[in-house]
């Protein structure tokens, strides 16, 4: 039976990285009819963030992710959160204890930190020494009780095997080996405030979870040896691990980096910006796994059905913002103008382009004929707000570009002509307006590019836009008259 989990620590908001993880095992699962499991690992308290769970969680119902267990939906292998589980690994701890391969470590931090500088100094990579090496039974006891007699709490160590090979055979990077000397030494599994470290406590939750495969990122893959230990101690069977690339940003080369603020790296910033869910969702999924074939535009059912873990790619998987926009701009073409209308609206009253109470059923429809011209041209529908200042701010500077558009010999007379045209119309609409356009041309023999452009510039104060008698129409008869009135001045 294929269980599967995702493992967000609620440290901020849903990275793109960590999305993807939740994303790839969530697919796994459902294309397996397996089971989908969210375990939040809270168990380092300090870089915890209050509502970190809650935006975790939100952000993947956003992205159109639901899973089988959880800390809100509960199922029978909770409690869910790591720091409610403390009873649970004191347990297994405890066992370790009494069996001899665990043991409380009274090394302070500035000890440590002077045996990792004496170690650097000496050439030798930095990595705990057994601090009780080579004592007799006394001398170990007395070092105890001094340490406790100064108030020093422990941490608890798990000793690390000598001259073992730790292997496992990964779904993507085939088969991956660890020297036991390369771990650095007996490791703490069990922090001086009672807590279990991460890669303590993710063993004992994986197993009783009965998770069968860990598909995660490519850093966690130093931990797995570790967590392979823990297994062998406990005598329990390993699941199957798979370690996803690395997501590099494709603009400088560079590993994706919270830091990195060339691009939006969190669902939410992506949300907030007006990204359709399922488009994202489309895009995350190709970041380092690819479909059989060209297509790339699928749904979450197509997905569902083809992902196959073998298609997992080996080499980095480039983050590229030009894709991502170009993939988001199909999904905004496909979708209904309604729904589009709906969300720019939103977007046009955060910048303050329109207000609530303004919204009456003629805006509206206004509304949804202005979003409709420029649709085609979204990726994200805060683009609404610059693609159409025209129709919102009074008049616009004109580039130097335009200014010598209208600079030409008949850009003038062409004008008065057409002013004087639309004064005439019985209609203000798309087609009467192409109409005046033609009894421009008629007057003043003016045509193509020259009889166009002034037109164009002098109502839209742009060189390019969606169609001219749409646009001149949502702009309305008396702006486009002033707009020609400024320009001729
Ligand atoms: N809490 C870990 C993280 O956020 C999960 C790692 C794992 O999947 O084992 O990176």
């Amino acid at each position: 039976k294929i269980r599967v989990r995702y493992a967000p620590s609620p440290t901020g908001h849903l990275h793109i990285g960590n999305a993807r993880t939740a994303l790839f095992n969530y697919l796994f699962a459902r294309h397996n009819k397996g089971t989908f499991v969210i375990r939040i690992e809270d168990t380092d308290i300090k870089r915890n963030v209050t509502g970190g769970e809650q935006s975790q969680l939100e952000n993947l119902k956003w992205l159109g992710i639901d899973w089988d267990e959880g800390p809100d939906v509960g199922g029978d292998f909770g409690p869910y959160r790591q720091s409610e589980r403390q009873a649970i690994y004191q347990k297994y701890i405890q066992q370790l204890l009494d069996a001899g391969v665990a043991y409380e470590s009274y090394k302070t931090e500035e000890e440590l930190a002077q045996q990792r500088e004496a170690q650097k100094a000496r050439g030798v990579m930095p990595h705990y020494e057994n601090e009780f090496a080579g004592m007799t039974d006394e001398e170990r006891q007395a070092t105890i009780e001094k340490a406790q007699a100064q108030g020093i709490k422990p941490v608890i160590r798990i000793k690390v095997p000598e001259n073992k090979i730790f292997e496992w055979n990964d779904m993507v990077k085939g088969n991956v080996q660890f020297a036991s000397d390369s771990i650095g030494g007996d490791w703490v599994i069990q922090k001086r405030d009672g807590m279990p470290t991460y890669n303590f406590a993710v063993v004992i939750d994986d197993h009783l979870m009965e998770i069968s495969h860990v598909l995660r990122g490519d850093d966690h893959v130093a931990n797995t040896p570790k967590q392979l230990m823990i297994y062998d101690y406990l005598g329990w069977q390993a699941p199957t691990f798979g370690h996803m690339t690395l997501i590099i940003n494709s603009e400088t080369g560079k590993k994706l980096s919270k830091r990195d603020e060339t691009v939006l790296q969190f669902i939410e910033q992506y949300r907030q910006r007006g990204y359709l869910p399922e488009a994202m969702f489309n895009f995350i999924t190709l970041l380092g796994w690819s479909p059989v074939g060209e297509d790339e535009i699928f749904n979450q059912k197509q997905f569902i059905k083809q992902f196959d873990p073998k298609r997992l790619s080996k080499s980095p998987a480039a983050f590229d913002q030009k894709k991502l926009e170009w993939v988001n701009n199909q999904y905004v073409k496909a979708a209904d103008l309604s729904r589009i209308t709906d969300m720019s609206i939103v977007s046009l009253l955060a910048a303050g382009k329109i207000a609530s109470a303004d919204l009456d059923t003629k805006t509206l429809e206004w509304l949804r004929s202005l979003v409709s011209l420029f649709k085609d041209q979204m990726s994200y529908t805060d683009q609404i707000v610059e693609l159409s200042d025209i129709f919102f701010t009074d008049p616009v500077q004109l580039s130097e570009e335009a200014m010598a558009e209208l600079e030409k010999d008949e850009a003038m007379a062409t004008l008065t002509t057409f002013q004087d045209e639309i004064a005439n119309l019985p209609r203000f609409t798309a087609t009467q307006i192409m109409q005046a356009i033609q009894e421009t041309r008629a007057k003043t023999g003016v045509k193509g590019r020259k009889l166009f452009m002034p037109v164009r510039i002098a109502t839209t104060r742009s060189m390019h836009g969606p169609g001219i008698g749409e646009a001149i129409e949502l702009l309305g008869y008396q702006k486009a008259q002033e707009h020609i009135t400024q320009t001729l001045q």
